[in-house]
């Protein structure tokens, strides 16, 4: 992203020497380099270090490429079982011997090598029955390398088969890219931080930056370079979030509730029959005061399974109604918004409060005059599935509009909701239980404001994980008998993933069946429900389960998101090893809902990858979400997040959300001073952020209605 004050580095490939216009147009094709400075800008991916020198005595593991200093003592060709000849030498350095091969190039090495000579060899080592050698090492003259400069660290850069079949492989790029940095100076590379940014973080000149991460001459060049472009990199992004934030903030109108009324205080008083959380009435606050202040709302709350969102999204959408505006409620998946239509329709039950429901399933005649009502305001609260936000949904004055579970939803169906009202924009409330770890928070959701529920509602007891082999099956059952004989519900969940779907459907029925065998009808009534079946039989199943008819609910993960059934208090999972850290996480949610002791067992094969060990380990070790997130994002990357893959935010060119998070915190915590402290960027000593940003206004992404 970065920015070049040259019309050098404007310049079109095809006109650096040693390109043209073929090369140019290999280059354009299949690495996106169009000018001389997205040949700069694309970085190398690894180096090799050629700073230091092994001693062969030093060495002790196969397959590590090293470089050694020493002599040719000799080198003989010899015939091998093909009738093909290889070469081999003997090399030496102060503290011993060892052999060099090559298979392929004799006669030519032959001519060129020079025993007794001392060379500088750089390659591969294997080491066999003891016995150390190198395959095809690269040899250069020790007396030749000495005045050659810059080559310490070489580059090595992304390629691909077109790239090197037309010379344009990491070699050739390398040599493309000094050519080009003789021609450039200091006045190509034009500062664009203010001086009180760069002296404090003593961060390396532009042009020192750009020299050093293609050809740093020692570690602290590379690490000067790589510290200054991550720097800047997410430094920039930052700014510009946090100033979309104050433009939308500023401008963008949004509804205005301006008071509390009847129907909050009718429900708050008399229809409430719990004490909300600390954290539930905290946001409930900072959502008051969002609304109330006629600046559009655009908040994320995030709080883990179980913490009570709904009740917010409830209360916040009553507070919608006192002013005389509609409010929505969308969710993913049928059967949890049906969930959410019953339970807000049954805690509202003797209010006068109108109350639909939508979805592809509600059709024809029904589908029409729930529309017209809408539109003529003669429904209050509109809770369904995606079909909320076609186009034919009209509101008649829509204020609120909570999504639930957002990352179900792609930014772009999410963003239609913006476009509901035709008089103000209506305030926005995205509900998720997902945690998301700290760094990727900022970036993902700089723009939104964020809300937390970071306490669970009182009389909760921890949720008991154990982690349980197949040849613990028979205690595990006779645990189920007992908890069953208690009266509590269990729910019993394999893997279903596409890939291998017709396998996991037959594991899935087989464990059915198994578990029929341990618990036959009519003593025992089972549901079973897959994202296979028609979601009319789906619903049913889960339906019977809800009500309490079934005791065992054995499915794959279509029960993960926000199901509510708070006598379920066992929640077994099958082929643990197969989930994911935030979808076990998310099972788990699914009991401890009610005052039970809840459990969660965790069955798995007796052999375990390094990865499913430690996911299985963090889930007995922990049941908070923000940990587990991290410890997800630690194992998977932050490209594997949830929530995350469609925003596109993540293709980072240097910064590493994982490891980079003491300069993304830095970063985040100067742009918010400067623009706390000077929003427009209009202190003289800011004017270089200023204008950077104003030419990079297309170049660095806008995430501002990510919502
Ligand atoms: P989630 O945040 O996972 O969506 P829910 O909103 O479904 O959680 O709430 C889980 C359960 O906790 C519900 O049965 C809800 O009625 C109950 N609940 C919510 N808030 C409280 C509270 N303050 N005290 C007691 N129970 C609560
Ligand atoms: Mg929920």
């Amino acid at each position: 992203m970065a920015f070049f004050n040259s019309s050098t580095l404007d310049s079109p490939i095809e006109y650096l020497k040693g390109v043209g216009p073929i090369k140019a147009e290999i280059l354009k094709e299949e690495a996106k380099i169009f000018k001389f400075k997205d040949l700069i800008e694309d970085f190398p991916f690894r180096y090799v270090d050629k700073t230091n020198f092994y001693l062969i005595k030093d060495i002790t593991q196969d397959g590590i490429t090293i470089q050694l200093k020493g002599t040719l003592v000799s080198f003989e060709k010899i015939k091998g079982k093909n009738n093909r000849h290889r070469l081999v030498g003997l090399f030496k350095d102060s503290s011993g011997f060892m052999e060099l091969v090559w298979f392929q190039s004799v006669k030519f090495l032959e001519k060129s090598l020079k025993p007794h000579h001392e060379y500088t060899i750089y390659g591969r080592i294997s080491i066999y029955d003891g016995k150390k050698s190198m395959v095809h090492p690269e040899m250069e003259l020790t007396s030749e390398r000495l005045d050659k400069k810059g080559n310490a660290f070489q580059p090595v850069y992304h390629s691909t088969d077109k790239l090197n079949a037309r010379g344009l492989d990491s070699k050739n790029r390398r040599k493309l890219i000094q050519r080009l940095f003789e021609k450039l100076g200091k006045q190509d590379f034009p500062e664009n931080l203010p001086e009180y940014i760069t002296k404090k973080m003593r961060l390396a000149s532009r042009h020192d930056a750009y020299k050093w991460i293609h050809f740093p001459e020692n570690i602290e060049q590379k690490q000067w370079a790589t510290q200054r472009l991550k720097f800047e990199e997410f430094f920039f992004l930052q700014l510009k979030l946090l100033t979309t934030k104050i433009v939308r903030k500023s401008k963008l109108k949004g509804a205005v509730f301006q008071h509390i009324g009847q129907k909050f205080n009718e429900f708050y008083h008399n229809k409430l029959n719990f004490e909300l959380t600390g954290a539930q009435k905290r946001v409930l606050k900072e959502i008051r005061h969002n609304t109330g202040s006629g600046i559009q709302m655009n908040r994320l709350l995030q709080g883990d399974v179980g913490s009570g969102k709904t009740i917010v999204g409830l209360m916040s959408m009553l507070i919608a109604l006192d002013n005389g505006f509609q409010a929505c409620l969308m969710a993913p998946t049928e059967i949890l918004a049906q969930q959410h239509f019953r339970s807000i329709t049954d805690s509202l039950e003797g209010m006068n409060i109108k109350v639909a429901f939508l979805s592809g399933t509600v059709k024809g005649k029904k589908r029409q005059s729930l529309l017209d009502d809408l539109k003529d305001g003669k429904i209050d609260i509109l809770i369904g599935t995606h079909a909320l936000i076609e186009d034919p949904v009209v509101f008649k004055n829509l204020g609120l509009a909570i999504t639930d579970e957002q990352h179900r939803f792609g930014v772009a169906q999410r963003s239609k909701l913006w476009q509901k009202n035709k008089n103000v924009v209506p305030h926005i409330l995205v509900m998720t239980a997902t945690p998301i770890p700290r760094t990727l928070a900022m970036t993902v959701y700089g723009d939104l404001d964020v809300s937390v529920i970071d306490e669970l509602p009182p009389g909760r007891k921890e949720i008991q994980t154990l982690h349980k082999r197949e040849k613990d099956r028979s205690r595990v059952i006779e645990f189920m008998h007992k908890q069953i004989a208690r009266g509590r519900q269990i729910y019993v969940v394999f893997p279903l993933i596409e890939e291998s779907a017709k396998l996991d459907l037959k594991n899935l029925n087989d464990g059915y069946e198994r578990l029929l065998h341990y618990f036959p009808r009519p003593d025992f009534q089972m549901s079973i429900v897959h994202g296979r079946m028609k979601s009319k039989d789906k619903d049913l199943e889960m339906q019977r389960f809800v009500e309490g008819k079934t005791q065992i609910m054995v499915a794959t993960t279509v029960i993960e998101v926000g199901v509510n059934v708070p006598n379920a208090s066992v929640m077994i999972i099958e082929n643990t090893e197969r989930f994911g850290l935030s979808q076990l996480h998310q099972l788990r949610g699914r009991v401890g809902r009610g005052g039970e002791q809840s459990f969660c067992l965790l069955m798995s094969s007796d052999k375990l990858s390094k990865d499913a060990k430690e996911r299985i380990q963090t889930m007995v070790r922990t049941t908070n979400g923000f940990e587990i997130a991290e410890a997800d994002m630690n194992l998977r990357g932050p490209g594997n997040m949830q929530g995350t893959q469609q925003s596109g935010v993540l293709d980072f060119k240097l910064i590493n959300l994982v490891q980079d998070t003491g300069i993304i915190e830095t970063a985040r915590n100067l742009a918010q001073k400067i623009i706390d402290t000077d929003p427009n960027l209009e202190h003289p000593s800011n004017i270089r952020l200023k204008r950077y940003l104003e030419r990079m206004k297309h170049k660095i992404k806008d995430w501002g209605r990510i919502s």
